[in-house]
């Protein structure tokens, strides 16, 4: 735990850590060295001896440098708590911005924010507090077992072999804690997830009227898995904590027992004797804080290794100097990919987009359409194979370097915090009006805005939504639009849009087509129809590639999917009586 925690730390901190350690280290030395002295003026005391205020001095002064030790470290241990904070809250956010953009998953927000809040400050918590204890229940023990064979080394022998099970015990409870823990801490983590999807799936629950069917009850099954794991880990840890508290009390009567029958047979003196009682006693104390803080150290010492695990996530390479690409043409040769080892998503696809064109790719759900658009934008880096834009691969590129060439409109369309300008201005901080009003026409997003009482500055994103499925769409085409970069990727949402938002969207993208390098994934007809040339994508591989009317002459996958869209479409058209 103490090396991670170097590990994790700067040169300063990892400085005033060591001064710390050595000052508590310090600490428990004299703690024991003061109670050892006690034997000797106990002795003294009852011979009525002239030492007896030189033991006394000596008790005091030890007492005393313990604690301006005591309060000096005290005091570096808040320093260094708060650069644990700081410095943490600093890396963190330093290794998230080099993460591959693919790695945020919506189910990784919840353990980087429980990370970032109760995960450093439980780090945060080891040398501000919990460290003393560890250090003066360990030194304290050992000083006072070490001066023991000073005494008599039968003595120091039988606190040698008690310290042997007492230490055992102390193992056995924080093994017990940590499993424990580990599971609740799981546990805690679904049940807030399982939450979140209960609220957010109300209205399907409702329209189902699935709300009080036994079997769907996950919520209430992970609630009570987590009290489950609650009491477990109460349970188990305090039955640990009696265990080690009994093995303590057992070694220590031994102990006494032990002393007093060597005092009888007239081997120890009465003095020495009354001396090692008190000792003994004493000693209990930093002993039993070690083992009443050894729960809270070891789920404090787990928040550090899930530091380690977020901080260990490999970053994006990024090269040194970004190779310059040489126009807008996209070329992927052998490319694979998986976000899991052994299952391959994108499975060894070849394939050349000239610049200027207009590609659609079609596919079942799951065949990796998403996906190839990410490895394109370079959210992920392929496991085989190269993906070339402009003739340069898109790690030559580096990250900045495609962000630069790509517009990117994504599935699940995210607005900030913010007005509906904010949101296009994000794009390109420097647009002026001008700008917003000639994209937002392009994009049709300027009746969306005219029609808000609000207009641009309408606050748009988590806490206001305001905006439908498609006008939200719209957005993000505006946005991208001002964007103005020569390649767009688009992964049109897969929900069904009104006929007026999805005419609108139509005539945007064929737009936003002109002069640009667009792929787009698409579930429309008007789109598809747009394009110029058709990919089926089918479990990560390009089954058929031309443009609609060959593919639909050759009635494959892609004549399924346009008859079964004009059925859907036909439908939908279809005034309802
Ligand atoms: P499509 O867009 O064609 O529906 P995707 O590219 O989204 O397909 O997904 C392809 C496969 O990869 C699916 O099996 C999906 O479950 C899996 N997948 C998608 N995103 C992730 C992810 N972030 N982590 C792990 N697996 C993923
Ligand atoms: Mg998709």
């Amino acid at each position: 735990m103490i090396k991670y925690l170097f590990e994790l730390l700067d040169e300063r901190g990892r400085r005033h850590l060591r001064i710390m350690l050595a000052a508590q280290a310090g600490q428990g030395v004299l703690q024991g060295v003061a109670f050892l002295f006690v034997v000797p003026l106990v002795a003294a005391l009852m011979e009525q001896s002239g030492t007896f205020w030189w033991w006394l001095a000596a008790v005091v002064s030890a007492v005393a440098v313990h604690h301006v030790l005591l309060a000096w470290s005290t005091s570096l241990g808040y320093i260094i708590g708060t650069d644990v904070l700081t410095s943490f809250h600093e890396r963190i956010g330093n290794h998230l911005a080099t993460l591959p953009i693919g790695w945020f998953r919506a189910d990784r927000t919840g353990p980087i924010g429980r990370l970032l809040g109760k995960g450093t400050m439980d780090v945060a918590n080891i040398p501000a507090h919990l460290l003393r204890h560890v250090v003066v229940g360990v030194t304290t023990p050992v000083t006072i077992i070490a001066g023991s064979y000073l005494l008599d080394w039968r003595i120091g022998l039988a606190f040698t072999a008690g310290a042997v099970p007492c230490a055992l015990a102390l193992r056995l409870l924080m093994v017990v804690v940590r499993r424990n823990d580990d599971d609740y801490e799981h546990d805690i983590g679904a049940s807030a997830s399982r939450i979140v999807e209960y609220a957010r799936q109300q209205p399907t629950l409702r329209a189902y009227g699935v709300l009080d069917r036994p079997e769907l009850g996950t919520l209430e099954e992970s609630l009570a898995r987590q009290e489950g794991s609650q009491s477990r880990l109460t349970i188990r840890g305090a039955w640990a904590l009696i265990a080690f508290f009994g093995t303590l009390q057992l070694v220590v009567t031994a102990v006494i027992a032990l002393t007093v029958a060597l005092t009888l047979d007239g081997t120890v003196a009465l003095a020495v004797m009354a001396g090692v009682l008190i000792v003994t006693l004493r000693m209990l104390e930093p002993i039993s804080q070690l083992g009443e803080l050894a729960g809270h150290v070891q789920i404090n010492a787990d928040a550090i290794g899930r530091v380690r695990e977020l901080l260990a996530v490999p970053s994006l390479p990024e090269p040194a100097h970004p190779a310059e690409p040489s126009g807008t043409g996209i070329e992927l040769s052998g490319v694979r990919f998986g976000y899991d080892e052994g299952r391959t998503v994108i499975d060894g696809l070849t394939v050349t987009i000239p610049a200027g064109s207009f590609t659609a790719i079609v596919g079942p759900s799951g065949s990796g359409k998403s996906t190839l658009l990410k490895l394109i934008g370079r959210f992920f880096d392929v496991d085989e194979g190269a993906i070339r834009i402009g003739g340069r691969d898109v790690r030559e590129l580096g990250t900045a370097g495609v962000s630069r060439l790509t517009a990117q409109v994504f599935q699940d369309v995210y607005l900030f915090e913010g007005t509906i300008a904010d949101n296009l201005r994000m794009a390109a901080p420097g647009a002026t009006d001008d700008d917003l009003a000639r994209v937002a026409r392009i994009a049709r997003l300027d009746e969306v805005v005219e029609r808000l009482p609000d207009g641009w500055e309408t606050r748009v994103g988590e806490a206001g939504s305001t905006l439908s499925g498609g006008e939200k769409q719209r957005v993000s085409i505006a946005r991208a639009l001002l964007k103005d970069a020569p390649i767009v990727l688009l992964d049109e949402a897969t929900a069904a849009l009104d006929p007026a938002n999805e005419a609108a969207v139509a005539d945007a993208l064929h737009e936003l087509s002109r002069d640009r390098t667009v792929i787009v994934v698409a579930h429309r007809l008007s789109t598809v129809v747009a394009a110029d040339r058709i990919l089926v994508l089918d479990a990560g591989r390009i089954t058929e590639d031309g443009d609609h009317d060959t593919l639909l002459a050759a009635g494959g996958t892609y004549a399924r999917f346009w008859h079964e869209r004009r059925r859907a479409r036909g439908w939908q058209l279809i005034p309802s009586r």
